[in-house]
């Protein structure tokens, strides 16, 4: 007698996602792995069922499809700041942004330090729009304990006088290299901001053991009930952070048989740290974080910083509005020859390189420092991941193909965000904002592209907002952005280049087997097919059959991890 079922699924459509992307309507599952798919549930009665154990669950025509694997993810996304601080993703205008960071003050009177998230620059006016709030708007909201906001990119902290006197930042302080700590060009002042490298200035807020288990909590359940079974972790968002993702919350989870996710990591490369030193760090964290569940894996590079952060790296200049004059073609975070040496290394003991590429300046360099460093080592398997792509020229996509590099996108961000692109990067880059964030160049070229939300910095997660997005590159979740929703796909006012939409079937795609592929798990995840893990969803409605401009709304029925 063969193996039996514990569950046989049927009189469903399930997409497979396999490599021939097999539709069935039954599938049995037994001890958390995929037995056997079939378009005959009568078969897999036969064979699988054993009366008294195998349960049969009437799907009633549902839908199910593998988990979505997130590649590129903050954990724990919001939790802290929905939990503990101030969350600023909700705010609409500079007024809201202001309302909200004041009434925390006042309701939290006991706190020494007050830290918020997701502040967007875009609601001030003027020089604030690009380099960040001043101060002085903090200052009239507490004038004694500090307030630390980190923007919503990130990419740089917004504080007030006490902070600074705290941390002993002043006019004077050397900036730590690959960051900045503007001063107000009329009298030399503080400015309010600290950027890049310069945020290591500030101390990592501390949370206690049982905060930090509710964050982990919380940012489980938030990710399974938007059907992630997979998620690929980098540095925890928040003011200035280890450089290492949260694995000690997650195996905290585990140990209380309490982890329903796959996770997997890296650190965040020093462009100022000794190569070396680095790498030995990350055999131990590889060393220590290595379980069925959680994995390290990955050093991370940040090439450059964001084009409204003006440290996007770019081939050609900036527009006027940047104010940096003719020839200012944004930050390059790592000098070249430094940056060919570390991904030599890296590859060279088995870590997986992950790049923040913005600016088309970016993914250049990277190239050339990747096929610098190849010159030095065997052919490999090593799947190196490019991510954002916000601009990437041509030439470039055909080189990604050849080192056949992962594209990993955020489509979330694949339209004229009306927050966005013309108060900031159309003036900023000009005609090349048409053609920002290829993704149909990067499917046609045949480069294997994964998705992910870039949680928190995408303040909402939900993998349907991105699929939509990406088949339509127009607006949804209307009410977040403050504006009226679209029904016709083609509604040009927010639509972005409509050359690069993709089917369906490539966002789904990306959101799970591309993103297994990228984590070297496509043999146990990704896709449903005999031997692989039960992990997939029931969701409420069948991509493949509704209105692109109605994606959103669909919603997931039930996770199964396992
Ligand atoms: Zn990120």
């Amino acid at each position: 007698m063969g193996i039996k079922a514990d569950k046989i699924f049927y009189n469903g459509t399930i997409y497979t996602m396999d490599p021939s992307s097999r539709v069935f309507s039954a599938m049995a599952v037994s001890g958390g792995t995929i037995l056997a798919l079939s378009e005959q549930e009568t078969d897999l009665m036969e064979h699988y069922c054993q009366e008294g154990h195998t349960i049969l669950e009437n799907l009633n025509g549902g839908v199910l499809l593998p988990g979505f694997f997130d590649t590129h993810i903050h954990a724990p996304g919001l939790a802290y700041d929905m939990l503990f601080n101030v969350n600023l993703y909700q705010a609409l205008s500079k007024d809201e942004t202001l309302d909200l960071i004041r009434n925390h003050v006042k309701q939290h009177p006991e706190d020494e330090i007050y830290y918020g998230r997701g502040m967007n620059s875009g609601y001030f006016d003027g020089d604030e729009m690009t380099i960040g709030p001043r101060k002085e708007h903090l200052d009239r909201i507490s004038a004694d304990k500090p307030i630390v906001i980190a923007d919503f990119g990130g990419n740089y902290l917004w504080m007030n006088s006490a902070a600074f006197q705290t941390y002993g930042i002043t006019p004077e302080t050397t900036c730590p290299q690959g960051g900045e700590i503007p001063l107000d060009p009329k009298d030399g002042t503080l400015w309010g901001i600290v950027r890049g490298e310069a945020r290591t200035l500030v101390p990592y807020q501390n949370f206690s053991e049982e905060q930090n288990y509710l964050a982990a909590k919380w940012f489980q359940d938030r990710m399974l009930s938007y059907g992630y079974t997979s998620v690929f972790s980098l540095r925890p968002p928040g003011t200035v952070r280890p450089r290492t993702t949260h694995f000690p919350l997650f195996e905290a989870l585990d140990k209380k048989g309490e982890l329903f996710l796959r996770v997997q990591g890296g650190r965040d490369m020093d462009p100022n740290g000794d190569v070396d030193e680095q790498i030995e760090i990350m055999k131990a964290e590889r060393a220590k974080h290595n379980s069925d569940q959680i994995r390290f894996t990955t050093a991370k590079f940040f090439l450059d910083g964001s084009i409204e952060g003006l440290d996007g790296c770019l081939l050609q200049p900036y527009g006027k509005a940047a104010g940096k004059g003719d020839d200012y073609k944004g930050v390059s975070i790592w000098e070249e020859e430094k940056l060919a040496d570390a991904f030599q290394k890296c590859l060279e003991t088995g870590f997986q390189i992950h790049c923040h590429s913005i600016g088309d300046g970016a993914a250049n360099k990277a190239l050339n420092a990747l096929e610098h460093a190849k010159k030095h080592l065997p052919e490999g398997d090593y799947r190196t991941v490019f991510t954002h792509l916000q601009l990437v020229s041509p030439a470039d996509i055909k080189r990604m193909r050849a080192h056949d590099i992962i594209a990993n996108v955020q489509t979330y961000w694949h339209l004229k965000s009306p927050a966005l692109y013309h108060q900031i990067e159309k003036p900023l880059l000009g005609e090349r904002a048409e053609k920002e964030y290829p993704l149909q160049s990067l499917f046609q070229e045949g480069i294997v592209v994964s998705a992910s939300s870039d949680y928190p910095v995408t303040p909402d997660p939900n993998p349907f907002y991105a699929i939509e997005a990406g088949v339509t590159r127009n607006l949804y979740n209307a009410a977040a952005f403050g504006v009226k929703d679209i029904t016709n796909m083609d509604d040009p006012l927010y639509l972005l280049n409509k050359e690069e939409r993709v089917s369906v079937s490539d966002m789904i795609r990306a959101f799970t087997i591309n993103g297994a592929y990228s984590g070297f798990q496509e043999q146990i995840t990704g896709s449903l097919e005999p031997g692989k893990a039960a992990d997939f969803i029931q969701v409420s409605a069948d991509p493949f059959e509704i209105n692109p401009t109605e994606i959103e709304f669909i919603t997931v029925k039930k996770t199964y991890f396992r």
